[in-house]
């Protein structure tokens, strides 16, 4: 999957995520740590997305400095990994 819209609330972030990894992967039989793509069974890998928690009051991306890391899954046959940012790393922010 691709990284979460960011500007929202975290319940909007780690929905999507969660929804996602609801509606195409499923648990290994053996392994209940391990997730595996539905449509092609691979082992699903995560990239670590850093997201900065920003004020909502002031709506301008700012705020606070504190950053959160959150694992985003991906099969990396069917999706591959994520879409990088324009800085070439995985970042987002939720807006509190
Ligand atoms: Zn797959």
């Amino acid at each position: 999957m691709n990284i979460p819209e960011s500007k929202r609330t975290k319940k909007e972030f780690i929905d999507d995520i969660a929804n996602h990894v609801a509606g195409n992967y499923h648990l290994d039989t053996e392994d209940e740590k391990m997730w595996r793509c539905n449509e092609c069974n691979t082992v699903v890998l995560s990239v670590t997305c850093y997201v900065s928690i920003h004020c909502v009051v002031r709506n301008n991306c700012s705020g606070w400095g504190e950053v959160k890391p959150i694992e985003i899954p991906y099969c990396p046959k069917c999706e591959g990994e994520p879409k990088k940012d324009e800085h070439g790393g995985y970042r987002a922010c939720w807006h509190e």
